[in-house]
């Protein structure tokens, strides 16, 4: 098929961040996009050539903006999957697939699939409701301390708690959950995946993660990290073997645990572009959003190895500002070496939002992550 400067079309449900970054390959091989997106301030809207307004849990909204396109992907995973379905079923190529994405949209039912699969994760119970924790842990069948998860919408880190009492389960949503194994872990690492339809397959170098010991959220990505290369090989094969089992086509970024003794446990995959790819975009041959798009349309996959070590930094909206965003000393982090940021284009800030990124390379990582320490202290994400 061609793809380049034709009639095909490819349609991206979500408008934010991830997807406005992988329009930005789009345009630079002139391939025709669609997004579809509930919010009219959203990131994508000024880079895809069609951009609909719609609701992506809505059947009828995904059913009939995907009719009109050839190939249809994802930037965020919440979205109405029986529409998918049927549009599988029209004939309409859909990356991920609508059954791998029921599975992960439940973190139930994708840590099911991991023992199901033999791949290695904390163990875990199910529950309906919270009320059957609480049941649990009297009765002896649960102990303490362990992680509770919302089974279903949590997002970044808002749907995860650590229970160390029976009083930390006040005020938790009620619905299905799970209860995991607290992992006493020496690193979090991600490796991001990449599976074309001819199956092909190649994995980028494994990340470590730093994150917010609040917020829950990821704030310095390291690539590649700075663990053994045993440790880096297995956490590959993990990663493949994931992929593998989904049959997955386009992008899996697995999200790991390194245990004290070494041990890789999955914590957890997205199937798309991932806030732990970023710096690919100018550390790498090719960057996550390229490779994603070279994947989901059978294209021959680039290669991943970085240039220069990476660092990323998530700009995220400081704490007790919420309202016009302002980009507090930017000025300030650009004359620092090898530093680029990246602005996703939201216009209101709240503490914690996801407002940008900033990317540091260099030949030596550990001046990249020294640099990252002073873009961090700098550079601040404040209202007017
Ligand atoms: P989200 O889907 O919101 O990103 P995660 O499942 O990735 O949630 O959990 C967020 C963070 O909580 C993880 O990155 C990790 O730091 C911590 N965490 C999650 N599960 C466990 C666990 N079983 N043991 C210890 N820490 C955990």
């Amino acid at each position: 098929m061609n793809y380049f400067s034709s009639d095909f079309k490819l349609g991206i449900l979500g408008g934010g961040q991830l997807g406005k970054m992988l329009l930005y390959n789009t345009r630079k091989f002139d391939i025709y996009t669609c997004v579809l997106e509930s919010s009219k301030e959203a990131p994508c809207k000024t880079a895809c050539d069609e951009f609909h307004l719609g609701d992506l849990m809505d059947y009828d909204a995904v059913f009939n903006f995907g009719k009109n396109v050839d190939v249809l992907t994802i930037e965020i995973e919440n979205v109405n999957v029986d529409a998918l379905e049927a549009l599988e079923k029209e004939g309409v190529k859909v990356y991920p697939a609508s059954k791998t994405l029921r599975t992960i949209q439940n973190k139930a039912k994708q840590k099911l699939f991991y023992i199901d699969n033999e791949l290695p994760t904390a163990p875990f119970s199910r529950f309906a409701y919270v009320s059957e924790i609480e049941d649990a842990v009297n009765n002896g069948g649960l102990e303490l301390p362990f992680v509770w998860k919302a089974a279903q919408f949590g997002y970044d880190g808002n749907g995860v708690k650590v229970v160390r009492q029976l009083s930390d389960l006040e005020n938790l949503p009620k619905g299905e959950c799970i209860a995991e194994e607290l992992v006493p872990f020496k690193n979090e690492l991600a490796v991001i995946v990449a599976r074309n339809p001819s199956g092909e397959t190649k994995t980028f170098p494994v990340v470590e993660m730093e994150f917010h010991p609040e917020a829950n959220q990821v704030e310095y990505v390291i690539c590649p990290a700075r663990i053994s290369d045993h440790v880096a090989k297995k956490a590959r094969q993990v990663a493949l073997n994931v992929s593998k089992a989904f049959n997955h086509v386009g992008l899996l970024a697995v999200e790991m645990f390194q245990t004290e003794d070494d041990q890789i446990l999955i914590n957890e995959v997205a199937p798309r572009p991932h806030n732990s790819g970023h710096q690919t975009i100018e550390a790498s041959y090719t960057s996550q959003f390229e490779q994603h798009l070279r994947a989901i349309l059978d294209l021959p996959l680039g290669r991943t190895d970085n240039k220069v070590g990476g660092v990323m930094v998530n700009l995220v909206g400081a704490e007790g500002y919420t309202g016009n965003v302002v980009y507090e000393n930017i000025e300030n982090i650009m004359t620092m070496d090898g530093v680029t940021p990246h602005i996703y284009g939201k216009k209101q800030t709240r503490p914690f939002r996801k407002m940008g990124h900033v990317t540091i390379v260099n030949a030596d990582l550990d001046e990249a992550r020294r640099v990252a320490e002073d873009v961090k202290k700098s550079i601040k994400v404040v209202s007017e």
